[in-house]
């Protein structure tokens, strides 16, 4: 998927005016559209969203396996959306429980990237924010929630085109071009 923002037309996916029930919706901006006939304006914002590197002491990557589209089937790193009233580290930590059985406690910001997420008929923006992660072992870990399962991949045998979604792609793409053992950061 080529990530051109300039051409996400979202208003194209929305038939009618959801205030007034007219028909056609115009492009605002790069993230907005409007209605000409009533002036109701909507702003498609990008959703925040966190993954997580986590290593174990072999020095090997936890991965998941995506349960739904987009890219159903392919590897991810865990994480997921924030939910409103959340902050950033509140849902990580959240979506690991949910995603590995695992409690995080400790987590440090590494960079970030911009994504597109279709999802049936709408595609929504996003910012994903990568964090290292550290847990309280991995004796209870299992798969649930929106992966299928895991896997620790060693950090040398990890390639960006293992990973379906394209910023996770970017994200291991950093972590292999710093060269260095996410834990330490
Ligand atoms: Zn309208």
């Amino acid at each position: 998927m080529t990530l051109d923002f300039r051409k996400n037309h979202n208003h194209r996916q929305f038939t009618h005016c959801p205030s007034c029930g007219h028909p056609g919706l115009t492009r605002d901006s790069i993230k907005s559209f409007c209605c000409k006939t009533c002036g109701f304006l909507f702003f498609l914002n990008c959703a925040a969203a966190a993954m997580a590197l986590i290593i174990d002491d072999k020095n090997q990557l936890l991965v998941t396996r995506r349960k739904y589209d987009p890219a159903r089937g392919s590897l991810d790193l865990p994480g997921g959306f924030t939910e409103p009233g959340d902050g950033i580290e509140e849902s990580l930590k959240r979506e690991i429980k949910e995603e590995l059985n695992l409690e995080v406690t400790g987590l440090s910001y590494l960079c970030s990237f911009p994504n597109l997420y279709p999802y049936r008929s709408v595609t929504y923006p996003i910012t994903d924010m990568a964090f290292t992660c550290r847990v309280n072992g991995f004796d209870d870990i299992r798969s649930g929630d929106d992966v299928t399962g895991f896997e620790f991949i060693p950090i040398p045998e990890l390639a960006p085109g293992l990973f379906g979604m394209a910023s996770a792609r970017k994200v291991i793409q950093y972590l292999k071009c710093r060269g260095c053992d996410a834990r330490g950061m």
